[in-house]
């Protein structure tokens, strides 16, 4: 990795991943892209093009005027907005997957793309759900990450194109709010813990869901990228997480910190769904073993970070 292009750089994971490409890789070697531009884009923090990506001409116009060895794609519509508007998510998900990977064919480019536990579904093992198993998703967005994942695999055995993945869990972080997904409510809960010490959760008590702190998922991105490709059995999709929770687990690890924040439950029934279909723990021991994936955050270390940064942040807000 040289020179690299990500698309969706505005968003949940994309604002924290280039800062982070560009401190690794210098600001000039990584070219942020999205549909939109920030409101506050400042030039000097680096190279930023409006790329839509269902749109392959201007995305190969621009990999190839920078030069680029590298192609992130993370440009998507998440799991709870996909559901409501299957059809776009669709044309985003599966339209703008096949363009970049295409891309990467053409100008023989590195390329990664996340996969999401949404490419489980009710009929696979729920606990430990291992690397290679049943994947019969019941959302838009779950027939979109299987589709992906195999894609990728296809691009790489068909075409050789040096495609790598991992399935991310529900990432928590605190730059930039996440985009629609069924785990957002564990973002939300650190900002209303800093703001009015209590929340509401749209997912009901008692439903586990594997979780990631953004250092980990950033660290993991790069660290899989470098890997030694000798090494690399699979290439997509490997299962990463670092704790698996339920919303009175956040509870108690914020009462460590505000003692009086309270958690109450008003279940929305299509996130509920969505996460009902999802596994309670998934199995990362072929990402362990094939590239030594490691998280470093818990529950704890996360929960006093999150809140620490909040705090802040928000107080700068006002
Ligand atoms: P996000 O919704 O926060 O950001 C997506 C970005 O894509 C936005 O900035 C949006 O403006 C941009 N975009 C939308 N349409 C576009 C188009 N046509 N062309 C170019 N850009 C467009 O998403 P995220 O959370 O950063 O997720 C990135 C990837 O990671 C997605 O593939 C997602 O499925 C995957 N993922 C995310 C999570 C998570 O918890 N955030 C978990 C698992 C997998």
């Amino acid at each position: 990795m040289k020179k690299i292009l990500v698309t969706g750089a505005l968003g949940q994971i994309g604002s924290e991943l280039v800062t982070k490409l560009r401190e690794t890789y210098g600001k000039e070697n990584v070219i942020g892209t999205d549909i939109r531009k920030k409101d506050d884009h400042n030039e000097v923090d680096g190279p930023f093009e409006i790329v839509d990506v269902t749109d392959y001409d201007r995305l190969f116009e621009v990999c190839k005027t920078y030069h680029v060895d590298t192609l992130m794609h993370l440009a998507a519509l998440l799991s709870a907005k996909a559901e409501a508007i299957p059809k776009k998510a669709w044309e985003l998900n599966m339209g703008g997957l096949v363009n970049a990977l295409e891309v990467a064919r053409e100008l023989n480019l590195q390329f990664f793309t996340p996969s999401s536990i949404g490419a489980f579904g009710p009929n696979t093992p729920k606990d430990e759900t291992p690397q290679d198993t049943i994947q019969r998703p019941t959302t838009m967005y779950g027939i979109n990450k299987v589709a992906g994942e195999l894609l990728c695999d296809y691009y790489y055995s068909r075409f050789g194109v040096d495609t790598r993945g991992v399935r991310f869990p529900g990432l928590i972080s605190y730059v930039t709010p996440p985009g629609g997904g069924t785990t957002d409510y564990s973002v939300e809960i650190y900002y209303e813990a800093v703001k009015n010490k209590s929340y509401t959760s749209y997912i009901a008590e008692g439903t586990y869901m594997d979780m990631m702190y953004m250092p980990d998922a950033l660290n993991a991105i790069i660290q899989l990228m470098e890997a030694d490709v000798s090494k690399l059995e699979h290439r997509n999709a490997f299962n990463i997480t670092s704790i698996s929770v339920e919303p009175a687990d956040f509870e108690k690890a914020i009462q460590k910190y505000i003692p009086t924040f309270k958690l109450s439950y008003d279940v929305d029934p299509v996130r509920q769904k969505i996460a009902d279909s999802w596994p309670n723990r998934i199995d990362c021991s072929t990402a362990r073993k094939e590239w030594d994936f490691k998280a470093e955050y818990d529950l704890d270390k996360m929960t006093k970070d999150m809140l620490e940064k909040l705090e802040a942040k928000l107080a700068i807000e006002g």
